[in-house]
């Protein structure tokens, strides 16, 4: 498949099966994983990735935010489960029947809403959220006997069958004493939820709570399966604390030089005047921009690979394109440049552009925007591209 070579991102199905490999080994082997594909595999494109975990590496369940992203699984050819983590509008609860779509509960009002839409003689299959911290959605879970009550009333509706019960954690990834102290007790919360149902005769099928940190930090036994999240697209749940392997960013963004010129001392470069070349220079107009989810705020501060080499961005990040200093370099017009990702020995990781602006790894990927196109790669052929 043809794209346009302008900006684009390849995606690596080798480095997914290498990260979700490691992953499963490192929770211990016969936990379950559920994939979690939401917001398009965090950027990184669900119509390819998501069969390919379920027909390649054999993954039965899957975790997304929203219908939408739901319908797109499924027409991609996933017939595994799907469960939606956040919310879906209660009028559209007949096609999530349809679909065979698992829907988080947040409350027993929310449940009863979504059984006005859901056709006679159907039932649609639901996971409870709980609450145990979080702060998001859920049912409260500070009152185990509570908590199961409720449980136990969302499970007496006609039109509902619960099939699991899952908690957030909100702290995983961190190694301070008093957030695992923290994560214990949210694990604890479900538990006691878990074992109140039981001193009432009712058995959840499904009770989680691990994260892709949770997974690698926590106890999971608890835990009938991990939602594996940012580790299976090869970013650190928390950049500086250390996995038990090493993950393999699965995205590399890539862009084209568009110009070089050479500028003199006291010639201003983009927007705003904020970078004024000290002598002459060598300046590389490249073909992407913040529209292409490149961040604004690397305006001055982030770098860039070309021919292996690192060079600084220099004035303002503009919608499109941007400029850098390649003086010494030998670029020309049409090279490849490389802005998250390997060229030779340099590494530029998601993290270490999200550092600079101040935020997560999680972000970044999933800011590249559609405009973007995702080149899928296996064994480090072009598969299939988005255009
Ligand atoms: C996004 C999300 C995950 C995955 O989190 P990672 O940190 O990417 O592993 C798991 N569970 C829920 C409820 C989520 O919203």
């Amino acid at each position: 498949m043809t794209y346009l070579k302008r900006a684009w991102a390849e995606i690596s199905l080798d480095a997914i099966a290498h990260n979700y490999t490691a992953y499963k080994q490192a929770v211990g082997g016969d936990k379950e994983i559920m994939c979690v594909v939401k917001a398009d595999c965090y950027g990184h494109c669900d119509r390819a990735i998501a069969p390919f975990l379920e027909n390649e590496l054999t993954v039965r369940k899957f975790a997304v935010s929203n219908i939408e992203e739901a319908r797109r699984v499924r027409e991609s050819g996933v017939t595994g489960e799907i469960l939606i983590l956040g919310y879906t509008p209660p009028e559209v609860a007949g096609e999530l029947c349809r679909l065979n779509i698992i829907q988080a509960i947040t409350e027993l009002s929310y449940a009863a809403e979504l059984c006005r839409f859901i056709p006679d003689g159907e039932k649609l299959s639901v996971h409870i959220a709980i609450d145990t911290g979080m702060t998001r959605i859920g049912l409260h879970g500070k009152d185990a006997q509570q908590t199961a009550d409720e449980v136990i009333e969302i499970s007496s509706l006609e039109k509902i069958a619960v099939k699991g019960m899952f908690t957030h954690l909100s702290v995983a990834d961190s190694d301070d004493e008093g957030d695992i102290t923290y994560t214990k007790a949210q694990i604890e919360k479900l538990m006691a939820v878990k074992a109140a149902l039981l001193s009432k005769d009712v058995e959840i099928p499904c009770v989680h709570y691990l994260n892709s940190a949770g997974g690698i930090y926590h106890d999971g036994s608890g835990s009938d399966l991990a939602r594996l999240g940012i580790i299976l697209y090869g970013l650190m749940p928390n950049a500086s604390l250390p996995l038990p392997f090493v993950p393999q960013p699965a995205l590399t963004l890539k862009a084209r030089v568009a110009q070089v010129k050479t500028i003199h001392k006291g010639e201003f470069v983009s927007y705003g005047r904020t970078f004024e070349a000290s002598g002459d220079m060598e300046l590389a107009t490249v073909a992407i921009g913040y529209a292409d989810g490149y961040p604004r705020a690397l305006s001055g501060k982030g770098e860039l690979l070309i021919n292996g080499r690192r060079a600084k961005i220099v004035g303002r990040v503009c919608m499109d394109q941007l400029m850098c200093d390649v003086t010494g370099l030998e670029v020309k017009a049409g090279d490849v440049v490389t802005l998250i990702g390997a060229d030779g020995n340099e590494c530029i990781t998601a993290d270490e552009i999200a550092a600079l602006c101040s935020t997560i790894g999680y972000e970044i990927v999933c800011g590249i925007s559609k405009r973007v196109p995702r080149v899928i790669l296996r064994n480090g052929v072009e598969l299939d591209a988005t255009v």
